[in-house]
């Protein structure tokens, strides 16, 4: 795995800037990595892991950059929980650890360097030096990977007895004999509501 400020810098240019979000999520790629025994991520290592994300904000790109783990490849999993928190899988061993950065942090930072004025420069600088204890909770777990789940898998394709559109990956209901996808099976859950 490359250094910190390498990863970093990887991260700062795939992101668009440098925050305390990129140090945040760098951090705590390279903190799960370790723990798994996993040297070389995008290398070697690059099928072992897959990367459960609770937020969609600025660490989580800098995660997808350090672990490789991306929503393309199936590796990258998002659950939309609002935490700062990821999950770190390794498929080899079936080992996973879940890591959480602390609540505590954003004060500790404060208490750090409360000369810096800009949040994001205090935390920026504090983020960088603050003990991986100071920063992050971590928890082993168990994560059951679904065989469907899978970066690799690859399912039968059916189409949707109601729409006609293709569904991949098992993404479907049966009801009634009838094969439905998860927009006409569910309307009410649906993101989109159609207005043509
Ligand atoms: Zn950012
Ligand atoms: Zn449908």
């Amino acid at each position: 795995m490359d250094s910190f400020d390498e990863l970093l810098r990887q991260a700062e240019i795939a992101h668009g800037h440098l925050c305390a979000g990129q140090i945040l999520g760098v951090r705590m790629a390279m903190l799960g990595c370790q723990r798994l025994g996993i040297e070389d991520p995008r290398g070697k290592d690059r099928k072992r892991l897959v990367t459960y994300v609770e937020i969609d904000r600025c660490a989580t790109d800098a995660i997808g950059v350090v672990t490789g783990c991306r929503l393309g490849k199936r590796a990258l999993k998002f659950r939309d929980w609002g935490k700062m928190a990821a999950t770190f899988v390794d498929l080899e061993s079936g080992c996973a650890v879940r890591i959480c950065a602390k609540e505590s942090s954003k004060a500790l930072a404060k208490q750090m360097y409360p000369e810096i004025e800009n949040k994001n420069q205090q935390q920026m600088r504090a983020y960088r030096e603050m003990s991986d204890s100071d920063l992050f909770t971590e928890q082993w777990v168990r994560v059951t990977v679904g065989s469907n789940e899978m970066p690799g898998y690859k399912g039968e394709r059916v189409a949707c007895d109601i729409c006609r559109e293709g569904i991949n990956y098992d993404r479907f209901v049966r009801r009634d004999g009838k094969i439905l996808c998860l927009s006409c099976a569910f309307p009410e859950q649906c993101y989109y509501q159609s207005i043509s």
